[in-house]
């Protein structure tokens, strides 16, 4: 193709939370090519690897273009095969279950499970079908196996969710401290803007704290590889370290702090017959009291640099190095953390904790001083979070226990009193619990590949799909693992295939506009839940008492009342010269997408997180919001940069009542399993550089399959050799609950300490998600990916 003769448009890339903006070149129809957009903030023209390819995810040989159920003998049967089926066959028989279902068990007996790769619109539209036309709870995002600790950290902490910080801070602090997080790989952009600062400004340091050495570590100025679990001791420490050297910012938390000791929870989150479950539970979690700063500089007075030493085997200098990066009141620091932080058992302490320097030192909310809390996927933030697709939640930071809450959400989604079920539905590692023990029977899957990601998947995943009771239906555009253990399959359209808008770690929401058309028979995921809906009418699914009490819902369908209820549906088809601009709405007839934003918006109006008008964002790169007056907001919670700060008060922690943000007196606690004689190894579970996530779409791209196509088992060349094998020779790994079989890698980019593997999780050939444990945070109810007990054997 000439380059004169392609198309381009802006686009943000479709895998990280980085939230890179891309040129993407359209021709004949077909996305021909793709590079990194120069007016971007956030990635100033560069991609990193996967980006560069993105051209190339939608054109996969395996695509799926038109919907599968599993038949024998040319009806559904749950053994059958895999044969094609029309659109109006496949919503027939999941109308023919839901209903069934919802008739025997009620609204709990069916669950949905989406993701933070949803669309804003298509995660707000799913969360409105299941909780307010099903009146169902039971929906959760993949967002829980990455950021519910995060989410939790920043509610306990603040009160509000997502980072207060932004990426300018990347400009403008004097040290970085990666906890936990190889950013040169999950989030190589970003990296890029800490490399130039680091080497534009000598002074500048990186300290980067990991289980094992990566690739971020080739930047360290401060490496630090700590034992599994200890990242709770060594924050205690650098409390500690704080409060010893007279370093505490007494004015700032005289007037912006309060301290509580505790937590709320204990137990692991595992089933109750686990014989981990209590093993570590701490009596003291139990108690979220107030505290003085006295009574917190006691409790972290045992977390000594001798202790801190001793237990998580850094040595004592890295150890003062990094206290004082924090403590010099000259340092501007930037903590970054992602999911070696939130797949913790106690992840959302470690949020805390985190917060807890940085509230100490008053190092917080102003260029370069900021605790950030990152993101894996597009629109965790955007789209899980902000619209509030977790079981727990609704948009903008409201939950469905609190009876104000569902008030306004009845009002906004023009719902009859009682109309949002008040009931917590099941999370993530709940919901295939589930499914295994016959409570939810009725399930559906978008946007994510859940068999390759949950926890323990030959116990507590695989068998509640293969439930002879469950009927399963995954909506993806290529087969998965997750795809393959359904009933049915939906082909779905992904990324510029649809018009779409994702929300980044900064708080940028982002849109971008359908390009070309989805192969095939396959939809969006709006498409999908939205003509899904019509199959319902109220009467139908909702109780006989709140029809009775509210007559003139009788009788409508579930699309009439959530969709075309005379708001969603006011916004007429826009008509501009985009070839495919509203292609996608035009099966309705009406904005569908922009209706469904605008409705979404006015949750957040008013309540600090305010978006701006739909249109806008088609003009421009992403704005950050609260978007007030026309304006983003690059620092929350300080005056003269966030307009929800009261004039005078200089900082203001708003989403708590007093204005005061928390510093909780957190204990460290042992992991629930821990290595020993049967089972000697560490094992930590993470990503690379080529693969993003489960692979699904980058093992398409035969230059990203070709760079690094097997999960490895990355090990110490010491306990290589001990074992007797080396590198490529072929080994189990086992735990208690599933095997891998894969070769060793000794030299490659992950370099582990003694007594310790890391395998990663994009290869569906190795699914270590049969040997990770399932064990929770049990204030998040995120899993622990990155560290279980397991033995490495030769074959
Ligand atoms: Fe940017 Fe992440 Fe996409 Fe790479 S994968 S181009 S870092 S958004």
């Amino acid at each position: 193709a000439q380059l004169t003769d392609l198309k381009w448009s802006k686009a943000p890339c479709r895998f990280c939370g980085t939230g890179c903006s891309i040129m993407v070149a359209t021709k004949a129809g077909r996305v021909v090519a793709s590079h990194g957009d120069a007016k971007s903030e956030v990635n100033r023209g560069l991609n990193c690897v996967k980006g560069y390819f993105l051209s190339k995810i939608m054109y996969g040989s395996d695509r799926l273009t038109q919907p599968l159920l599993r038949k024998k003998d040319g009806v559904f049967h749950k053994d059958g095969a895999f044969e094609p089926v029309s659109w109006d066959e496949a919503f027939d028989i999941m109308a023919e279950k839901w209903k069934a279902t919802l008739k025997e068990k009620g609204p709990k007996g069916i669950g949905m499970f989406g993701s933070g790769q949803w669309t804003v619109w298509e995660g707000y539209a799913a969360s409105k079908l299941m909780k307010a036309g099903f009146r169902s709870n039971n929906i959760d995002p993949n967002a829980r196996h990455c950021m519910a600790s995060a989410v939790v950290g920043f509610m306990r902490t603040f009160g509000i969710d997502e980072p207060m910080g932004c990426y300018d801070d990347f400009e403008n602090a004097d040290a970085f401290v990666l906890w936990g997080s190889n950013m040169a790989e999950m989030h190589p952009i970003l990296w890029t803007r800490i490399a130039d600062r680091r080497f534009g400004h000598p002074h500048v340091q990186v300290a980067v704290l990991s289980t094992f050495t990566h690739r971020s570590f080739d930047l360290a100025d401060i490496p630090a590889i700590f034992e599994p679990q200890t990242d709770l001791a060594i924050l205690n420490y650098i409390a500690n370290y704080i409060i010893e050297n007279d370093a505490v910012n007494k004015d700032f938390v005289a007037k912006h702090v309060n301290f509580k000791k505790g937590a709320q929870d204990i137990g692991y989150g595992l089933r109750p017959e686990n014989p981990l479950q209590q093993a570590a539970a701490n009596p003291d979690s139990g108690k979220s009291d107030p505290i003085t700063f006295e009574e917190f500089a006691e409790f972290v007075k045992p977390y000594t640099l001798d202790k801190a030493h001793e237990m998580s085997g850094v040595s004592k200098d890295a150890l003062e190095k990094i206290a004082k990066l924090y403590a010099d009141p000259d340092t501007k620091v930037m903590s970054l953390w992602t999911m070696g932080v939130n797949q913790h058992t106690r992840g959302v302490w470690v949020n805390n904790m985190i917060y807890n320097l940085h509230l100490l030192t008053g190092k917080i909310s102003t260029p370069g001083n900021s605790p950030f809390s990152l993101t894996g996927q597009p629109s965790a933030c955007g789209t899980a979070r902000e619209v509030g697709t977790f079981s727990h939640r609704l948009p903008a930071d409201m939950v469905v226990n609190n009876p104000e809450h569902r008030k306004k959400a009845e009002k906004i989604w023009k719902l009859p009193e009682g109309g949002v079920p008040d009931w917590v539905g099941s999370h993530a590692v709940k919901q295939n619990r589930d499914l295994k023990d016959g409570n939810i029977n009725c399930y559906w899957v978008q946007v994510n590949n859940n068999m390759q990601a949950a926890p323990n998947m030959m116990e507590e995943g695989l068998p509640g799909y293969r439930n002879p009771d469950n009927f399963i239906v995954v909506s993806d555009a290529y087969p998965t693992v997750t795809a393959e253990a359904a009933d049915l399959i939906l082909p779905a359209a992904m990324w510029v295939e649809k018009e779409g808008a994702y929300g980044n770690a900064e708080r940028r929401t982002q849109f971008w506009h359908q390009l070309v058309d989805a192969p095939g028979e396959s939809k969006s995921d709006l498409w999908q839940l939205v003509e899904f809906s019509k199959r319902f009418t109220t009467d139908e699914v909702w109780p006989a008492e709140l029809l009775d009490a509210n007559p003139d819902y009788k009788g409508k369908t579930l699309y009439e009342v959530l969709y075309a209820n005379g708001k969603v549906d006011s916004y007429p088809l826009d008509q501009t010269s985009d070839d495919y601009a509203n292609h996608e709405a035009q099966d309705f007839g009406f904005y569908i997408q922009k209706g469904l934003f605008e409705e979404y918006a006015e949750f957040g109006r008013g309540k600090a997180h305010d978006l701006a008008p739909f249109d806008t964002y088609h003009e421009v790169r992403g704005l950050r919001w609260p978007v007030v007056d026309g304006k983003e907001t690059k620092w929350r919670f300080k005056e003269g940069s966030d307009p929800y700060v009261t004039a005078g008060s200089d900082f203001e922690f708003y989403g708590h009542k007093d204005g005061k943000a928390i510093i909780f007196a957190l204990p460290f606690e042992p992991a629930p399993e821990r290595p020993d004689e049967e089972y000697p190894f560490w094992l930590a579970t993470g990503r690379v550089l080529e693969h993003w996530h489960s692979g699904s779409m980058t093992q398409r791209v035969p230059e990203l399959h070709k760079a690094i196509p097997d999960a490895l088992v990355y090990m110490h060349p010491d306990d290589a050799e001990a074992m007797g094998v080396r590198r490529g020779s072929s080994v189990k790994v086992e735990s208690r609950r599933g095997h891998i079989l894969s070769r060793v890698e000794t030299r490659g980019r992950n370099k582990p300490p003694k007594g310790l593997i890391f395998v990663p999780w994009f290869d569906a050939r190795q699914l270590i998600n049969k040997v990770t444990l399932d064990a929770t945070d049990p204030l998040s109810k995120q899993t622990d990916f990155k560290k279980c007990a397991v033995k490495v054997v030769p074959v």
